[in-house]
């Protein structure tokens, strides 16, 4: 592991419980002992498994208000994953300067990930336009469902790009909030599949693999067992980041 400065989901957390009026927030277990680096137990932490896969693709993340303190946020993985990932909390009323000149930014062609069904007919795309001038800046909306949605209505700086529609194969194999519908890809498996629409290839499956392992730390975690380090969930990952 190489030891590198909080990624931008770390440092929208931390902004985040700074300005909490809620302390217990801050501790996260009863015990309060997490990893800075990955928010697990120290017993389950996962930072010496975190890929490091170059990718010509950037993420964007519009994180609701509370999303950044859960510890269940799987944009986290994202940043973990893709060095150029940006991240914002999203409010009604009031925009980030940084976001507004990121997305103007000419060396980037932001997509804005969501259902199609939902969006403009002629904003909808199902691919990327390949450019060699324009890296990809896929901007996901990361909340619940509802937060989501309210996102995407709201927030008029977005509404000149286009909107990228994913048709996933598979359900969604997030088990860390029991309200999540399978139909929705949780923020992680969105973020695999658009580097998979771009052609880092290498970094989407190194995502997918490091999610899996990500859920199955969380959930042993929460179950109080240890950790099989050589189970089919850190083989896929290790099988992963050795395509690199
Ligand atoms: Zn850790």
């Amino acid at each position: 592991m190489s030891v590198s400065l909080p990624h931008a989901v770390a440092r929208l957390r931390a902004t985040r419980l700074a300005r909490s009026v809620k302390p217990f927030l801050a501790r996260g277990g009863p015990k309060g002992e997490r990893c800075a680096g990955c928010r697990l137990v120290p017993t389950h932490c996962l930072c010496n498994l975190r890929p490091e896969v170059p990718t010509r693709a950037g993420m964007c993340l519009l994180m609701a208000d509370i999303e950044p303190l859960k510890p269940s946020n799987t944009g986290w993985l994202i940043a973990d994953v893709v060095a150029d990932t940006f991240a914002f909390g999203w409010a009604r009323t009031e925009v980030a300067p940084e976001l507004l000149a990121l997305l103007s930014d000419p060396q980037w062609q932001p997509y804005v990930v969501f259902p199609g069904e939902f969006a403009e007919p002629t904003r909808v795309v199902h691919h990327l336009t390949h450019s060699e001038h324009k890296r990809p800046l896929f901007v996901l909306l990361d909340g619940t469902w509802d937060e989501a949605r309210k996102m995407f209505r709201k927030s008029p700086y977005l509404q000149n790009f286009p909107v990228l529609s994913l048709h996933p194969e598979q359900l969604s194999r997030y088990q860390l909030r029991r309200a999540q519908s399978e139909a929705h890809l949780c923020t992680a498996e969105v973020g695999a599949m658009c580097l998979s629409l771009a052609n880092d290839n290498a970094a989407a499956q190194a995502l997918d693999a490091y999610f899996d392992v990500f859920t199955n730390h969380y959930l042993k975690a929460k179950q109080q067992l240890p950790v099989d380090w050589a189970d089919d969930v850190h083989l896929r990952l290790q099988a992963a980041t050795r395509l690199v």
